[in-house]
């Protein structure tokens, strides 16, 4: 397989491949589930295309703990079987499919209560450490060690000593949630699938009953185009129950959204060597190292409003400081805080009333013949969810299909990148970076680090770092756009770097930077930098304003002020 690139060109092939021919499966949504279920179904030998509306990932699976974890809360929760699976899955991620973009990552979980807590927690942790065994792998990860209070200090000399009585340190797993997303259609692009962005899928096409395809806007041209395939798949989280609609609302699925906020802060505002993860009186906060920052979340809210741009009130705010704060010798200000981002849980809905209680699990549907509906779950399990969405998709096609083949598919940048790590130096010396720099390159490319460097072997005032956002250098923003899907300068950088989150401008003091360089890949002539430019100062001046709202209406309404560069076509009413 050769490694594909997500270019301008690519796209319009792409979109150009979707209008002609059917194809057996189509995928809408390009978040975590739609990626994995391209992947599942083009390494099966089908013929895939898939439509995203916005930016890849640009839903929830960017706004995410970004942990790839089990969930030490669905333990509590006496639900084995979700953290077996999980953990598995953690293993296979760690050790095989993605050791470039997926790392080990430690917390300490602080004890407060004498006697029970410590045997309690313990006995959790040996099963959260045993659980996650599966064939051929180790776990992946060191195991869980218990912790004096004076031990604890050493490793996490931030926590307020009166806070806590002695600690239990275990470990798990975390990644770039948007990177990893994109990485994987990527991956299914070089198998054959045909990928595109601003993308919109806007109704069904139907024979009698039967789903035969979907109309898509090219939201970039304004073009409608027809794609034809055998079997549709609806992987559009938590709008889900819209694509419902769209086919008249017979699906068996509902999902309905819950909000949650993280802060990213720089990482000397804590000093630690290690994660916490604390318990709250709803579920969990955690505070988890991410580079050279802090992201400390998350709230669990009930979210009804916009979810394109869920808002982070002033009580979202508050409400992790105050708990984080609750186990810090020095408190957190709402001066410290760098970033603020807010997702949607896509959540089935139903069981129960209270958000952080509706279950995690999947569910697969075939509401009506032609389409396959996917939801629920967690990023860390996408890649069973996307099996058993191409079960019943194979199911549906009425032929044989292989079975599935992720748990042995590297994603693109995987192979070969053990030894490129362990050749760091030497490509350090030969490029003239810094080995730091070698290294954050490795864990964003992989094996394809090699693409970069070309780049700046063409031009080399590529390697110099962005001024205002130097963990990142010029060329990682042209190669954004040439190879990796970006399309505009928010995508560039909100989700394939995170300067959005990790400045305290936000983006803002790189934003003419960033355009200056995309200008050229993505063909743009001086009034759409001013526009990218304009539309992205917009956007970072809503959200401040909205996270200074104290509901989350008012924080609503002051973010939706900023429209977006591309914006989403109004969906045809329902076709059935
Ligand atoms: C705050 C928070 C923290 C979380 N933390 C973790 C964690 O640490 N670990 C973990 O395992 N899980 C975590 N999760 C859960 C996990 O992030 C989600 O389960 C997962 O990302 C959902 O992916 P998805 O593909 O279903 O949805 P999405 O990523 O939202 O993708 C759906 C896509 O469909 C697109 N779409 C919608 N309508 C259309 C249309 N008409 N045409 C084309 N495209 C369309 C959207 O634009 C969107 O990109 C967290 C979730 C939240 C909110």
């Amino acid at each position: 397989m050769g490694t594909a690139r997500l270019g301008p060109a690519e796209r319009s092939a792409a979109l150009a491949q979707l209008g002609s021919a059917e194809l057996d499966v189509v995928v809408i949504g390009g978040g975590v589930v739609g990626a994995g279920v391209a992947l599942d179904a083009t390494t099966r030998g089908l013929s895939v295309g898939l439509l995203e509306a916005r930016d890849f990932a640009s839903g929830t699976s960017s706004r995410s703990s970004k942990l790839i974890h089990g969930g030490l809360r669905y333990l509590e929760q006496l639900n084995f079987d979700l953290v077996r699976e999980a953990l598995q899955e953690r293993a296979l991620l760690l050790q095989r499919i993605a050791p470039h973009l997926v790392r080990p990552v430690p917390f300490l979980f602080p004890l407060t209560h004498l006697g029970w807590e410590r045997p309690y927690v313990g006995t959790g942790l040996v099963m959260y450490d045993t659980l996650g065994f599966s064939t051929g792998l180790t776990r992946g990860v060191p195991g869980h060690r218990h912790l004096s209070r004076r031990r604890a200090l050493r490793l996490a000399p931030a926590l307020r000593r009166t806070a806590f009585s002695g600690a239990v340190q275990y470990w798990d797993a975390q990644v770039d949630d948007a990177r990893y997303v994109m990485t994987m259609l990527r991956t299914a692009a070089g198998y054959g699938a045909h990928v595109a962005s601003r993308a919109q899928v806007t109704g069904f096409l139907r024979e009698g009953e039967r789903v035969t395809g979907v109309r898509v806007r090219d939201l970039e041209t304004g073009t409608d185009l027809e794609v034809r395939a055998r079997q549709v798949v609806n992987a559009t989280g938590v709008w889900t129950d819209e694509i419902q609609e769209l086919v008249g609302g017979r699906g068996q699925i509902h999902v309905r959204a819950s909000k949650g906020v993280h802060l990213v802060v720089p990482r000397d505002r804590i000093h630690s060597h290690t994660g916490i993860i604390l318990r709250t009186e709803k579920s969990v906060l955690f505070v988890i190292p991410w580079g050279r920052h802090w992201i400390i979340g998350t709230t669990d809210t009930r979210w009804d409003l916009d979810k394109v741009h869920p808002a982070a009130s002033r009580s979202d705010i508050d409400y992790v400081l105050e708990h984080v704060n609750a186990v810090l010798s020095v408190p957190l200000t709402r001066d410290d805080v760098e970033g603020v981002y807010a997702g949607l849980r896509p959540l089935l809905s139903g069981e129960s009333e209270e958000t952080s209680k509706l279950s995690r699990e999947h569910v697969v549907a075939h509401p009506v013949p032609g389409l396959v509906m996917v939801a629920g779950g967690k990023y860390t399990t996408y890649r069973v969810m996307a099996k058993d969405a191409v079960d019943a998709v194979a199911h549906g096609l009425h032929q044989r299909v292989p079975p599935s083949c992720t748990d042995r598919v590297p994603l693109a940048g995987a192979e070969g990148y053990q030894a490129l790590w362990n050749s760091r130096e030497r490509l350090a010396r030969s490029s003239g970076l810094h080995v730091a720099r070698i290294e954050h390159l490795l864990q964003r490319y992989g094996s394809m680090i090699g693409e970069v460097l070309a780049l700046i072997e063409e031009d080399p005032a590529l390697a110099r770092p962005l001024t205002g956002a130097d963990d990142y250098l010029r060329a990682e923003v042209v190669y954004a756009a040439t190879h990796e899907g970006a399309r505009h300068l928010n995508d560039v950088l909100t989700r394939r770097t995170h300067i959005a989150m990790e400045t305290f401008h936000r983006g803002l003091a790189v934003a003419e930077e960033a355009a200056g360089l995309l200008a050229g890949p993505l063909g743009w002539d001086d009034e759409q930098v001013k526009r990218e430019i304009e539309h992205y100062t917009k956007r970072v001046e809503a959200e401040r304003l909205s996270q200074e709202q104290d509901t989350d209406h008012e924080a609503d309404a002051i973010r939706l002020g900023a429209p977006d560069i591309v914006p989403v076509a109004a969906p045809e009413t329902n076709l059935a």
